[in-house]
């Protein structure tokens, strides 16, 4: 029986972490037999270790000849603290100071070239922002095999085939199941336990790609599929998934049990405790997933079951996105005419924004959708470009955007076909002066998600989760 345990961040992001991460992997392999680890680059709060990978990166290509130099100390000193902590001198700690230099050095030297061509690709931006876990899993695997255990670190560029969409590469199933089993197969069977890298994987030529921030958990879900493992259990730093971010409502609880429809919509809407790529590969193969707390492993946590009928007119949690923007194409001569919906959203297709919610007025006189706020102006240019010609015969008569605001989403699966829940949710937000500029529902209906500005974001999913205990 195969487990796949993935560690996010703080999981491997101190010294005590990484004990505590690797207790938990010794008792699963004496469970379990098999186990494949999957983990994140270090992660502790506030310091993450791939945004300072893409910090430096990002600041060589703006002529900054001092960040990326500064940032590669930080690095060394983080990944140093933990090897000097971890590893006996008399054992691997020199070799694992020797391994970790050569990222950093690498890192440094892209980082150089950046700043001399004035270039940084998609593709050089994922060879910088992987590193990070192929750092961190060369030092868990060295601890672990310290504490006497059979690792080998994996990157996963030898098992996880993508395509060549940098930044959000896509897995190629056929080939990553060929590959993961080719390699990890025989090394399982041989009681190797592998440590694998989150968030990477690599194209057909070898070229390395990332698949998305927050892509771990995805990392997790692809292997568990391709194994196949029994279960995927993802290693966290709160008790599961709550019925909000416990760092904006101390009041949140852990949900024992979600569906796969509740936990997708949450995690698309914002819940960062699971990247919302992670359902698809295990939910539909039957592979059980849960979310548990490293830090307090005894909390059954969260565990994630197919969807199934749901009478309780509950709502489960309230989830929200920040930093986007809400455009409206609007105009009396849109009425009717066919085909203005497919332009728009072609154009900002064009424009690479992804768009995250969409309403229409029932008058046809208005389309509204939200974007991250970072793409708003290109977004903006793309389809004035487009409708041009209406503009200026005032079928259309304005493209604009208002911002910053956020989506504030309600889930639950139960809420289908009970009444009332939107009334509910107006009058709580109404009672608090709270203005609801758009709203959307899921067409599963286990999901209701209003716009609101960026300023009453907070509040809202504040005094949307007091109606979970009322509903
Ligand atoms: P990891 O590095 O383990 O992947 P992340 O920081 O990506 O951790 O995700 C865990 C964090 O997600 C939690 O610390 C919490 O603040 C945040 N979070 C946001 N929404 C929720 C939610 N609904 N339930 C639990 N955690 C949430
Ligand atoms: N380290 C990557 C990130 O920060 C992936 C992950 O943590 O899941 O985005
Ligand atoms: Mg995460």
């Amino acid at each position: 029986m195969t487990l796949v345990m993935k560690f996010g961040g703080t999981s491997v992001g101190s010294v005590p972490a990484l004990r505590q991460t690797a207790e938990l992997i010794q008792q699963a392999q004496q469970t379990w037999g098999q186990v494949v680890v999957v983990a994140s680059a270090m992660g502790t709060k506030p310091v993450k270790v791939t945004d300072l990978l893409l910090t430096g990166a990002k600041r060589a290509l703006a002529g900054d000849s001092h960040t990326f130099l500064d940032v590669a100390e930080q690095l060394r000193r983080a990944h140093y603290e933990l090897i000097d902590g971890l590893l006996e001198p008399e054992g691997e700690r020199q070799a694992a100071l020797a391994e970790n230099d050569q990222f950093i050095d690498r890192f440094v030297a892209l980082c150089q070239a950046v700043l001399v061509l004035g270039e940084l690709t998609p593709r050089a931006l994922d060879a910088i922002s992987g590193m990070g876990e192929q750092m961190s899993v060369r030092v868990l695997a060295a601890y672990l095999r310290q504490l006497g255990l059979p690792a080998q670190a994996v990157d996963a560029t030898e098992l996880i085939r993508t395509d060549a969409a940098f930044q959000s590469a896509t897995p190629m199933m056929a080939e990553t199941i060929r590959l993961t089993q080719a390699r990890l197969g025989p090394a399982l069977a041989a009681g190797d336990l592998p440590v694998v890298t989150g968030f990477i994987g690599a194209t057909a030529a070898g070229v390395m790609t990332t698949l998305g921030r927050g892509g771990s958990d995805f990392s997790a879900a692809i292997l568990g599929q391709a194994l196949p493992a029994k279960e995927v259990w993802i290693w966290t730093d709160v008790d599961g998934v709550m019925s909000a971010d416990p760092r904006l409502v101390p009041a949140a609880r852990t949900i024992p049990e979600l569906t796969n429809r509740e936990v997708s919509e949450l995690a698309y809407y914002g819940a960062k405790v699971l990247h919302p790529k992670t359902i698809r590969p295990v939910v539909e193969n039957g592979i059980p997933l849960r979310i548990k707390n490293t830090f307090n492993p005894h909390h059954a946590g969260t565990v994630i079951v197919a969807d199934k009928p749901d009478g309780s007119g509950q709502i489960k949690a309230v989830t929200a996105i920040p930093d986007l923007s809400l455009v409206t194409v609007e105009g009396k001569g849109m009425l009717g005419v066919p085909g203005i919906a497919a332009r728009t959203f072609s154009a900002v297709a064009r424009s690479q924004a992804n768009v995250l919610l969409i309403t229409q007025a029932s008058s046809e006189q208005s389309i509204c959708f939200s974007v991250p706020e970072a793409a708003t102006a290109a977004v903006i240019s793309s389809l004035e470009a487009e409708f041009a010609h209406e503009l200026q015969r005032r079928d259309i008569d304005r493209i604009w955007a208002q911002q910053p605001v956020g989506i504030v989403t309600v889930v639950g699966a139960g809420m289908r076909g009970t009444p009332g829940i939107a009334g509910k949710i107006f009058s709580a937000l109404g009672a608090h002066d709270i203005n609801v500029i758009a709203i959307a529902q899921g067409s599963s209906e286990c999901s209701v998600s209003l716009v609101v500005t960026a300023a009453d974001t907070a509040a809202a999913v504040q005094h949307l989760h007091e109606l979970i205990n009322a509903t």
